[in-house]
């Protein structure tokens, strides 16, 4: 099968390489289409500690069963279905209170597993009997799909938060995520969602999602004071950083209200994660700071069936498609910022 293996920092190769091997228990899928996300984009030019090189990169995956191993139940070969990419060992005690994304032994495809940047992808055993590969509902098509992993972290990120009727939020970072934390939150039924990006690009695609949502562009607008002028000087009740920036993350612990909840969504580059953060205003203002990491197979069913009744438009995310032999093309549009997600298709 042809397939894109990170080698090295900023290489990616196109190239043919054997099948993966289908063990008793695992799922071969066919792959149609995957996405790629922020953490893909840092990974290549970063690295990551869960990749080691040569490795196929990708994690929002929907595919066809092609292969199944004679252990493998409730599914049928032409199946398309979408995969839950964090796989949890089942037995810590994280797995056992239900919080599988923060299992001990988490692995994911796409990382510690080859992922969805090849005509073929294996699913292992214990991803398929924990239930992450999941048909599509009817009504979505497979590029729409690929958005459910993302959105399924939106959803997870969001659960500390408590969002409720009235609340004022604000989103850093007007990408894919940050989107999706907007549309989540006006269902959970914030009043107000202020949604500020230094793209002035990325806030035209803010447009279609209603009065209630209001763009910044933080470029040329001081967040901090803006935010402090449309909440009376008490500040935002919740704001999600959703972009890879260390100051963002100060500059939300200043302009939350007080008792107000933070979440630290985007991660950031392993070699600039310290020294962002000014403690006392955490102190001072008994201000909540939430991290968010993943998402679990319940809630990768959630964001299907929200994407699938619409509740979240997926029609609008898709701005550019990739074939395979042009995923640097892809990875530098996601990486400039001009797209909102990118797909590649095999
Ligand atoms: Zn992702
Ligand atoms: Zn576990």
């Amino acid at each position: 099968m042809k397939a894109a293996l990170m080698y090295d920092i900023g290489k990616i190769v196109v190239e043919d390489v054997p099948d993966p091997e289908v063990d008793t228990g695992d799922i071969l899928i066919k792959v149609e289409a995957c996405a790629i996300c922020g953490s893909d984009v840092r990974t290549l030019w970063h690295g990551s500690s869960h990749v080691k090189p040569p490795r196929i990169l990708g994690h929002e995956v929907v595919g066809t069963i092609m292969k199944m191993g004679a252990q493998v139940d409730g599914y049928e070969l032409g199946d398309v279905v979408a995969i839950t990419p964090a796989i949890e060992c089942g037995e810590c005690l994280y797995c056992r209170s239900g919080f599988t994304n923060m299992c001990s032994k988490l692995e994911t495809i796409g990382f510690e597993f080859n992922g969805g940047f090849a005509e073929l992808m294996n699913v292992p055993a214990k991803a398929v009997k924990q239930g992450h590969v999941n048909k599509l509902p009817s009504g979505l098509s497979c590029d729409q799909a690929v958005l459910a992993e993302p959105l399924a972290c939106c959803i997870n990120g969001q659960e500390p938060l408590g969002i409720g009727l009235g609340h004022k939020v604000v989103v850093i970072g007007a990408g894919t995520i940050g989107l999706f934390h907007t549309e989540l939150a006006l269902l959970k039924g914030a009043s107000r969602v202020f949604l500020a990006d230094v793209v002035l690009s990325r806030l035209k695609n803010v447009v279609n999602l209603g009065k209630n949502v209001v763009p910044i562009d933080s470029k040329n607008i001081d967040l901090i004071k803006e935010i402090m002028v449309q909440t009376n000087d008490y500040g935002a009740d919740i704001v999600i950083v959703a972009c890879p920036v260390g100051e963002a993350q100060n500059q939300a612990l200043k302009m939350v209200a007080k008792k107000g909840r933070v979440s630290l969504f985007g991660g950031l580059p392993p070699d600039q994660s310290i020294g962002h953060i000014d403690s006392n205003l955490i102190h001072y203002k008994e201000i909540g700071v939430f991290g968010a990491h993943a998402s679990t197979a319940t809630q990768n069913r959630l964001a299907l069936e929200l994407l699938a009744n619409k509740r979240v438009d997926a029609s609008r995310y898709i701005t550019h498609t990739f074939r395979l032999d042009q995923i640097m093309e892809g990875m530098n549009a996601a990486k400039e910022g001009k797209a909102i997600k990118v797909v590649v298709k095999p």
